[in-house]
């Protein structure tokens, strides 16, 4: 039995048979759980990889940029320094009005401020980047390997078509927003990582994770599972191991799982893939869920998260001083 690429047991691991179900090519893999870590890994990266990351896999994740009025994003502005430092009435009164995006759990409290220099590692087209641009954050860098090109925007973020190895300044944050699970040696990123980040600050690393009842309900037909896309899916066990080897200190672990591990799932079990025409992902009008199914589907993802047994959670590594 092949031995597991965290903690290298080889005692017991069971062996699955997954389907690709995201565009539905049904083609198969191979998978294996470690018994004494839980971490899922695959068995054999394929040397095809590419071909399951068609450009409209990229389409997915780009949000329609907004045009913002000088009004809003001048308030933008005053909310992240509201969020940042605490201080400045106007932005705590849009934040009031207009609530706090997620991006902000996140970095307050972890020594970044809008001068930081942060790095995204997997960033894509840099969506996520553009949107830090606008509240007011001047450092921004991204990388991608498998964009078409670099890319300079106005806003002056910037993007590179590089791998992580190659990088050789530090940062003051970095952050893997589901990109770690795509990288076959989670200790070699985990390592380029620690190199990276400047000595008390934080890498934030948002990935699907094993020890996850949706993991244990749906086995093949987990929809976090994406084979053969997500090579590695650690659990919190085998994400500790490799922190702790590396040398960093996990601070915190935020679990932020949503509906999508049930329906998705449910419907990788009923045969349909994500893009079918009768996926909830397509058109939610005439899904096979009602829109109160998929409610519920989010109020249990809460609870779970609540638990630490969602299927999704952000992990905190500091690099000690
Ligand atoms: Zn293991």
């Amino acid at each position: 039995m092949m031995a597991c690429r965290v903690c290298h047991n080889s005692d017991g691991n069971r062996e699955y048979q997954v389907r690709e179900m995201m565009f539905g090519t049904r083609d198969e893999f191979k998978y294996i759980e470690c018994a004494s870590c839980g971490c899922v890994q695959i068995s054999e990266v394929p040397a095809d990889l590419g071909r399951y990351y068609p450009p409209e896999y990229y389409s997915f994740d780009t949000t329609t940029p907004q045009k913002d009025s000088g009004l809003k994003l001048f308030l933008k502005r005053q909310r992240a320094r509201y969020a940042l430092y605490k201080k400045n009435p106007i932005g705590f009164l849009f934040i009031k009005w207009y609530g706090l995006p997620q991006w902000y759990a996140w970095l307050g409290k972890r020594n970044v401020g809008l001068n930081s220099s942060i790095l995204d590692v997997g960033c894509g087209t840099g969506a996520f980047l553009q949107a830090l641009a606008k509240d007011g954050f001047t450092n921004l860098r991204g990388i991608d390997p498998f964009i078409e090109a670099d890319i300079a925007y106005p806003s002056g973020v910037r993007i590179k078509k590089q791998d992580l190895a190659d990088l050789t300044e530090s940062f003051d944050f970095i952050m893997l927003h589901h990109a770690f699970e795509h990288m076959a040696d989670s200790r070699a990123v985990l390592k380029n990582l620690y190199r990276l980040i400047k000595p008390g600050h934080y890498v934030l690393i948002r990935i699907p994770v094993a020890s996850s009842e949706a993991w244990e309900k749906y086995r093949e037909n987990w929809v976090d599972l994406d084979p053969p896309r997500h090579l590695i899916v650690h659990t919190q066990k085998s994400m500790k191991i490799l922190a702790d080897e590396v040398g960093f200190e996990t601070t915190d672990v935020v679990f932020d799982s949503r509906g999508f591990q049930f329906w998705g799932s449910e419907q990788y079990k009923r045969d349909i893939p994500l893009v079918d025409p009768r996926s909830y992902k397509i058109d939610p009008t005439h899904s096979i869920f009602s829109t109160e199914k998929i409610a519920a589907f989010e109020a249990r993802a809460r609870e779970l998260n609540a638990n630490q047994r969602g299927d999704q959670a952000c992990f905190f590594l500091q690099r000690p001083i």
